[in-house]
């Protein structure tokens, strides 16, 4: 392994693929970034339901997302990798008066920033999912350019192009320290050696306290389990009762979604019991209470088998709201962070600000709502679309 570089960046997943992509497209191609799995893309990269949406409550992360997408939508001839990016739209359902209000503001403030939302009422939004049950909904909103895209794609895509610009990728090797000097990063210590390094990056998802603590950093994220089930249609997919596009339903006020995956539905939701933790087995007898939801939403789902079902960890921060920049302790010590269960679609945009802002370079956004060191501060307005 080298025994130093510019920038070490822990973890690859696909935050770590896109600063390390983004690095090297500004000229810093010293780059290693150490994944402690065998392949990268094990952590919650892997586990995620791939889901891509303009549609957010604040103004910080909604910019993250126009920037973001306009990358997916050209990744295979910018990047140079295949993500099967099917853009059918995302479809929020809303049953309380409440959600109705919230998504109101919220649609407004999205078509500010010029995002084309529709606002529906029950019956409209019903002719746009084949199967979908809208009993109880007020309305509803719909983004055509939402989607969804392959996480696996992305990473490797971002990882290889990264690669192929000097970059260079070891799994296999843990970070098991960080070390200092003046108040500042020296080098990383891992399970193949030492790296001198003036630059480290945090880039490790639902672990990020972990590895923020090798540095002496409190990185305020904690990992919380959402489980995916994934049910199979007996037979040929009946077009009649599901819908023959990758639509993504959130049936917001219950957190349900479900969307087309191959012959089948993906569908999941949260469990507001869960507390942190690092453990991902699957809890069975939590399907019951999924499947009373998804029933009502997709009857079809009351006669299909559950093929499989896996549980990966949100890495949440106290406001929803990403963690993304230089950590305030430590000069050399960036972070992107507690992405909250919507990281994946936000990392093309994410990638490329943190690289920019090891590079010195501005960023061309306001990264006050990102910024590492807003938890001592006055509380900023967090995100209310978490799903
Ligand atoms: C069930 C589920 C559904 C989701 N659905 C969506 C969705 O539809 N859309 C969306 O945008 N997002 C979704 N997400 C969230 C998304 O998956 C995450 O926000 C995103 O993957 C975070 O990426 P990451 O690279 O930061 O973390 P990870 O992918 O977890 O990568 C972190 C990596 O760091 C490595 N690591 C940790 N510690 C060390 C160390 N000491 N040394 C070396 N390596 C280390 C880990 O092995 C891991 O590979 C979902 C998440 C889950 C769990």
């Amino acid at each position: 392994m080298k025994s130093a570089a510019d920038v070490v960046i822990v973890g690859g997943g696909c935050m770590g693929a896109s600063v390390a992509y983004h690095l090297t497209r500004r000229g810093i191609t010293n780059v290693l970034l150490l994944e402690r799995e065998t392949l990268l893309g094990a952590g919650s990269t892997g586990r995620n339901a791939g889901g891509v949406r303009h549609q957010f409550s604040t103004e910080a992360n909604i910019r993250l997302s126009i920037e973001s997408i306009r990358l997916l939508e050209r990744f295979a001839d910018e990047v140079g990798h295949s993500i099967d990016f099917h853009q059918d739209g995302y479809l929020f359902l809303l049953s309380s008066d409440r959600s109705v209000e919230v998504f109101q503001k919220n649609v407004a403030l999205q078509r500010s920033l010029g995002v084309d939302v529709q606002w529906l009422d029950a019956a409209a939004a019903g002719r746009l999912a084949t199967g979908l049950d809208v009993a109880g909904v007020a309305a509803a909103t719909f983004c055509a350019r939402d989607g969804i895209a392959d996480p696996n794609g992305v990473t490797m895509g971002f990882a290889k192009a990264a690669q192929a610009a000097g970059a260079t990728i070891e799994r296999d090797v843990e970070v098991t320290g960080i070390r200092t000097r003046d108040g500042r990063v020296v080098a990383v210590e891992a399970t193949r050696g030492r790296v001198e390094t003036p630059v480290v990056v945090n880039a490790a998802g639902p672990w990020a306290r972990q590895v923020g603590r090798l540095a002496g950093v409190d990185v305020p994220v904690d990992p919380i389990r959402r489980h995916i089930f994934i049910a199979a249609l007996d037979g040929a997919p009946d077009t009649a009762r599901v819908p023959s596009t990758h639509i993504m339903v959130i049936d917001f006020d219950t957190t349900f979604y479900f969307h087309r995956e191959g012959a089948g539905v993906l569908f999941g939701m949260g469990d507001p019991r869960e507390t942190p933790t690092y453990d991902t087995t699957v809890q069975w007898d939590f399907l019951p209470q999924v499947i009373e939801v998804a029933v009502q939403r997709l009857p079809a789902l009351a006669a299909a088998s559950i093929s499989h079902a896996w549980a990966g960890l949100y890495e949440m921060s106290p406001d929803a709201n990403p963690i993304i920049g230089p950590a305030p302790s430590l000069e050399g010590f960036f972070l992107i962070n507690g992405f909250s269960g919507h990281g994946f679609q936000h990392s093309p945009a994410a990638g490329r600000i943190l690289a920019d802002l090891i590079a010195g370079r501005d960023p061309g956004i306001d990264t006050t709502p990102f910024s590492p060191a807003r938890f001592s501060a006055a509380p900023i307005a967090g995100e209310r679309y978490v799903v």
